[in-house]
């Protein structure tokens, strides 16, 4: 078994290096030591995941319970602790420091060993799953005391990385791609093939596993399962219409439905629906679940689809009344019948014990053909293949007469590319494109907003670094009943607060509007935006679907053309 404290030995190694190469080194070194059956929780550790993103586990532990079993652990009281992590700025240092000053009454035999812990890797893990397992009343209480237990078994050093971890704040500089490479280094199997794996199994572990035991022809082996969501293919925006048609020969154009994604699975009788974070909603979902089963006639399937709420006229309802379907968790029912909403289904990816990914868009959509029966609740969306401009501007005018976000232009020959934005899939939009970022920080209102935070930081994605890099605030033109439902909202995902400045845990998604990118020296990100606007909160969207560092330049270098 290998030990927490070789684990957050790593981690303080890796943090002390800068090349993306000598940390693919140091990280596949480690891969190679670790017991087979640890391997997986390795993998997403390193990378700061708790579980695998597709998993349904959530540990759910907020900053208040993280600060209480810190204080239970060490005797340090919560106020005291606050005020560390006000002076040290950070989490991870705070920790060790009250760890290391914890006082005699906590000391715990393992401590009289010379503070050597004992925690294995599968201890941590399995005491987390236990953690996500508790829910329902005094779940706050059992959270704490497995959180409690942990923190008394560590040493300060392996303490800093365990509330790192704890808090979903790593941060060491450790993606997927540098353990994509570090799997491929360690087992000998080409990094092509452990890319794709990733893309068909969505989970770095499986992938790493069958690379250790098998090596390629295992990797190679390996392909998409029913019940275990895959990546969602993204697109892109379209720069120019008619390079885009005429690149691809012809070009499939769908409408692009004002809604929200789903990936739907159906096996033999269960059906299973994943957001686009690939969360399980299908309790919100019990209409779709039954369109599904009596619309779709095959035993096994994966479905990629759009859903939104409808008026009497079959009309879209405004993004925000699709959300409340989504997120609903009580009252179903009566949810259910006030928001009535459609299902259109545009791909399918698995189909009766095969991955249908690598076919072609056309053979793809037949298979949709064969195997749903439409109805004005859920159909096959309509679909035209054409070279004609023309056309293609008729479908785009009737999907916005229609009260649609515009149309969807794909390659008919293109497979589907779980997890990729390439240049298969494009989308045109009339407005002027918005950006997807993430709240970082904030900070509290003045005068009457006081109790309110009153503006909001937000950041883009460095994919080089895997830092989140400011860009943005906003605040003006939100109105105070706004102001009090995000302060709501952010209460729980503080990290850190300093005076009137606070850090956020990188969750929320804002969707931007804004009238320019310009350079600038005031955010790390080196760009800016002029006059930013909220426009909606993307909680169908996660952190890791946000605008990238390398996005934002090319639309900056747009605009000057
Ligand atoms: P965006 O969210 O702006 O990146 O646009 C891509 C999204 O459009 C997808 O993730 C889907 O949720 C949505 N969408 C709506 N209609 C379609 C369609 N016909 N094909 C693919 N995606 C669609």
């Amino acid at each position: 078994m290998t030990s927490f404290a070789d684990f957050a030995n790593v981690c303080r190694e890796i943090e002390n290096i800068s090349s993306s190469l000598e940390m693919t080194e140091r990280v596949a070194e480690f891969f190679k030591l670790v017991d087979t059956e640890e391997l997986h929780i390795a993998i997403y550790f390193i990378m700061g995941d708790v579980f695998p993103d597709w998993s349904d586990y959530d540990l759910g532990v907020g900053t208040g319970l993280f600060y209480t079993s810190l204080s239970k652990a060490s005797g340090f009281s919560v106020d005291e602790i606050k005020k560390i992590v006000r002076d040290k700025g950070d989490i991870g240092k705070t920790t060790v420091e009250v760890i290391d000053k914890r006082s005699g009454s906590q000391i715990t035999f393992d401590m009289f060993n010379k503070l050597k812990s004992k925690l294995t890797l599968n201890d941590v893990y399995t005491t987390f799953k236990k953690i996500a397992a508790i829910n329902g009343k005094g779940s706050h209480e059992n959270k704490l005391k497995m959180l409690q237990y942990l923190f008394s078994k560590t040493t300060p050093e392996e303490a800093q990385y365990l509330a790192r971890l704890v808090l979903e704040q790593l941060r060491i500089g450790v993606g997927e791609g540098i353990v994509r490479n570090a799997i491929s280094k360690s087992f000998n199997v080409p990094s092509e093939l452990i890319e794709r794996g990733y893309m068909l199994t969505n989970d770095l572990g499986v992938v790493a596993l069958a690379a250790k035991k098998g090596g390629i022809d295992e990797v190679k082996e390996l392909s998409i399962q029913i019940d275990r969501p895959i990546k969602l293919m993204l697109a892109q925006v379209a720069p120019n219409i008619l390079k885009a048609i005429k690149d691809m020969d012809n070009a499939a154009i769908e409408w692009k439905f004002d809604g929200a994604r789903l990936q739907i699975h159906k096996n033999f009788d269960d059906v299973t629906i994943f957001s686009r974070k690939l969360e399980n909603i299908t309790n919100s979902l019990p209409d779709v679940v039954s369109y599904v089963k009596a619309q779709v006639t095959t035993d096994t399937v994966i479905l990629d689809a759009e859903t939104f709420a409808i008026d009497e006229d079959g009309k879209p309802k405004p993004f925000q009344e699709i959300l409340k379907r989504l997120r609903r968790k009580y009252d179903i029912e009566m949810t259910t019948r006030d928001i009535p909403i459609t299902v259109k289904i545009f791909d399918v990816m698995y189909c009766n014990g095969k991955s249908l990914v690598d076919l072609p868009l056309t053979e793809r959509r037949k298979v949709l053909h064969n195997i749903i029966t439409d109805s004005s609740s859920l159909s096959v969306s309509d679909q035209i293949v054409t070279d004609n401009v023309e056309k293609v501007e008729q479908i785009y005018f009737e999907a916005i007469d229609d009260g649609h976000e515009g149309i969807m232009i794909k390659n008919p020959s293109s497979p589907y590319t779980p997890g990729k934005r390439g240049n298969n899939w494009f989308k045109k939009k009339p407005i002027m494109e918005t950006l997807d970022l993430v709240v970082i920080g904030g900070e509290w209102g003045y005068g009457r907003r006081t109790n309110f935070i009153g503006s909001f930081t937000l950041a883009c994605h460095d994919e080089k670094s895997g830092e989140y890099l400011p860009i943005a605030r906003v605040g003006t033109g939100l109105t105070d009943e706004n102001l009090s439902e995000l302060t709501e909202l952010f209460s729980s995902l503080i990290l850190l607060e300093n005076g009137r400045n606070l850090e956020f845990k990188p969750e929320v998604v804002f969707e931007v509007a804004f009238e320019e990118i310009q350079k600038s020296k005031n955010y790390a990100s080196g760009y800016s935006l002029r006059f930013p606007r909220l426009v909606n909160l993307r909680t169908d969207k996660s952190a890791d679907e946000i605008e990238t560092l390398d996005r934002i330049k090319d639309l900056y270098n747009s605009q000057r053309k």
